[in-house]
């Protein structure tokens, strides 16, 4: 019945029937399946004494005259005029162009009406409404009301026609959920779901329907990733023993002291990857929380027990200060340390010759590097432990090559990410995950100040700037684009940069950073911007290349220009940039946007320093795709589950753990 073709249904013809596949509907099963954008409720019936001019008015009415005549005024456009009536009173009716109104409404017969009342020539009037007859069960006035997305052609009161009619006729749709799994949850069964989401008999109803369809959409997402991880456990993993004093020693050289959350997530990661199964674990932290000494203190164990770990950062200029990091902290620890990029290849040891040789051989026992690091070329020894910087930057895929790259046991990995993932979608998305959380920053840190800087303010802007960097500052301004020509009237790293050095700032050094540069030019610039001292680098002008990790700690200002053209997480890891000392710094933001769901976007930026917050915000705001990339994990499909309602994931989870336990796997 359901695997029947839409051309069955009265009323489609071989038009229709193309313009509906259009909307990938070819099948019975195919219009069931085609939810509603929205709904309208026009459920209540209004007395039509009671009505009101400007307002929207359901009544339920006697047809009591209805005529179709030609206006001479408005050039001969049909005017047909009916006057309609219940119980309470009646009111006059009117509609253009529509002269077979006057056969298809019938006197004496009862319908409901939908449209506005509108004061005309002769006092209220309903204008244009929309009728149906009076049924049983009413399908386009009289009760909530689907609204689908429609196509040119194909209206939603077409859409809503078929899809009655097919509701209507069909038996059951199959269950697709287990019988326990329904009790247990109290799901409504799936044929129920299906007609309550097209046409609720109440709301609550409704509520159900919803609920019972996100159910379905995220529990073979929790089943995979629960099977994912008990995949993984049957994997062996070198097992890494933890030194006490070792790791004192590290710590001890740090000019600061662990935060209570970086210790615990110390303990946490050391504690996984002493065991022989691997570790999964992703390590979310705000910007600035401290996550890079916590990898290294892993790193520093694996190299001491002879094996070896590889870091992967998203970024070149990340790649060269985790390097830079790892080579000034384990200096006195004798390993050796290799920097692979795509453009460059290096290692703390002078003496190899060749460093790829001498990763293959075991002698590099640290590696860091860009995607570059998964080049099949490259060869590990024995590659015990993986460390993903900013791991949403990279694809599953990407992920999965470097995990592959030792035959006989699989490295333990550890995954960071800046952007404060909201609890919801590290269950949701990282299910397959264990999960350490750095909730707390250095003690010594200030909250930076954001401002939301007018446009006449802009000079006032620069005389701060210039305050700052006579104080020992450094100022970050990031542009949307790089070049003018990229995109019109869009402030660009090129052009700011030009202006700033010849007529805002000439007495100051700027420099200029993008992604279309060369490397050696980047790392040049980059290493200009990080010296305290000349020939340094006081402001730099600069793209999203900044976005992610880059530590400069003496850094006190984060400017944005055109700030509407970025999301709240990422305009969040750019403020990240500053606020990495003791020193108190200051995001300002610029817009010439005037849309006030820009300002109202921006306005939330400004009163929270919290990235789990923004996050949240985000999310809710412009959806999961855009914020954390997760097309690759399907979630782009979800049409009813929300990932903000923590609760409701957690019961997925449930009965995808008892699934799983009685299924087995
Ligand atoms: P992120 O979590 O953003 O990767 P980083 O690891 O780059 O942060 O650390 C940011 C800065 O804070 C670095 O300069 C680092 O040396 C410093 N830092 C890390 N932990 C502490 C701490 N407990 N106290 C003070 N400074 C710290
Ligand atoms: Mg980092």
């Amino acid at each position: 019945m359901l695997s029947k073709k839409v051309s069955l249904l009265p009323g489609v013809g071989d038009k229709t029937e193309t313009k509906l596949s259009k909307l990938g509907i070819k099948t019975f099963q195919d219009l069931l399946f085609y939810f509603p954008r929205t709904y309208k409720n026009l459920s209540e019936i209004k007395p039509i004494a009671t009505s009101k001019e400007g307002e929207e008015c359901t009544f339920e009415a006697t047809v009591q005259s209805i005529e179709t005549r030609k206006s001479f005024r408005r050039r001969r456009m049909a005017i047909t005029e009916a006057l309609i009536g219940d119980k309470t009173g009646s009111i006059p009716v009117i509609w253009f162009n529509q002269p077979y109104l006057s056969k298809t409404l019938k006197i004496g017969n009862i319908y409901l009406f939908n449209g506005k009342v509108k004061l005309g020539r002769m006092g209220l009037q309903l204008q244009s409404p929309t009728f149906e007859p009076i049924k049983k069960d009413q399908t386009h006035i009289g009760r909530i009301v689907p609204i689908y997305p429609a196509t040119e052609g194909i209206t939603p009161r077409m859409l809503r026609f078929y899809i009655k009619t097919v509701i209507d006729q069909c038996g059951a749709v199959k269950e697709t959920l287990g019988e326990d799994t329904l009790k247990r949850n109290k799901l409504l069964n799936l044929d129920s779901a299906i007609r309550e989401i097209h046409f609720p008999t109440s709301k609550n109803n409704f509520i159900k329907a919803r609920e019972r369809l996100a159910f379905e959409e995220l529990l073979p997402l929790q089943i995979e990733q629960l099977k994912r991880k008990l995949n993984l456990s049957k994997f062996k993993s070198h097992p890494i023993k933890s030194e006490k004093s070792l790791l004192k020693s590290l710590l001890d050289s740090l000019p600061f002291e662990l935060t209570d959350a970086q210790k615990k997530a110390t303990n946490e990661i050391l504690k996984d990857i002493s065991q022989k199964t691997p570790m999964n674990r992703l390590l979310n932290g705000d910007v600035g929380s401290g996550k890079t000494i916590v990898a290294i203190s892993a790193m520093l164990m694996c190299a001491k027990s002879g094996f070896q770990s590889a870091l992967m950062a998203p970024t070149e200029i990340l790649a060269k200060q985790h390097f830079d990091t790892l080579s000034k902290l384990l200096d006195q620890q004798k390993i050796n340390i290799a920097l692979i990029t795509s453009d460059e290849i290096k290692s703390t040891n002078s003496n190899f010759k060749d460093i790829k040789k001498a990763i293959q051989n075991g002698d590099i026992k640290i590696i860091i590097g860009t995607h570059a690091l998964i080049q099949k070329s490259l060869e590990f020894s024995d590659l015990a432990l993986v460390i993903i910087d900013e791991q949403h930057r990279f694809g599953v895929e990407q992920r999965k090559v470097l995990r592959d790259k030792t035959p006989e046991t699989i490295p333990h990995v550890l995954s960071m990410t800046a952007t404060p993932i909201p609890r919801t979608l590290t269950l949701a998305l990282y299910g397959d995950l264990d999960i350490s959380i750095l909730d707390e920053l250095p003690k010594d840190r200030k909250p930076v100040k954001t401002y939301f800087v007018q446009s006449t303010k802009r000079r006032d802007a620069y005389n701060f700037i210039k305050k700052e960097i006579s104080k020992g500052g450094k100022v970050f301004v990031v542009c949307p684009i790089i070049e003018e020509s990229d995109k019109l009237g869009v402030k660009s790293a090129t052009e700011e940069y030009k202006k700033l050095k010849e007529l805002v700032f000439p007495e100051l050094q700027i420099g200029l950073l993008h992604g279309k540069m060369e490397k050696q030019e980047k790392d040049r610039i980059i290493n200009l911007f990080r010296l305290d001292s000349e020939p340094s680098i006081d402001i730099l002008v600069t793209t999203a290349v900044v976005e992610v990790g880059v530590d400069i700690p003496r850094a006190t200002v984060m400017m944005i220009e055109g700030a509407e053209r970025f999301g709240l997480a990422q305009l969040h890891q750019f403020r990240g940039r500053v606020g990495r000392s003791d020193k108190q710094s200051y995001c300002l933001l610029f817009t010439d946007s005037d849309s006030d769901n820009t300002k109202k976007r921006l306005k939330s930026f400004v009163s929270t320093n919290d990235g789990f917050k923004l996050a949240n915000l985000d999310l809710s705001l412009r959806g999961p795709g855009e914020i954390f990339g997760v097309e690759q994990h399907g979630f782009i499909d979800l049409r009813f589950a929300s990932l903000l309602d923590l609760d409701f994931i957690k019961k997925v989870r449930n009965e995808a753990t008892k699934l799983i336990e009685e299924q087995g796997y």
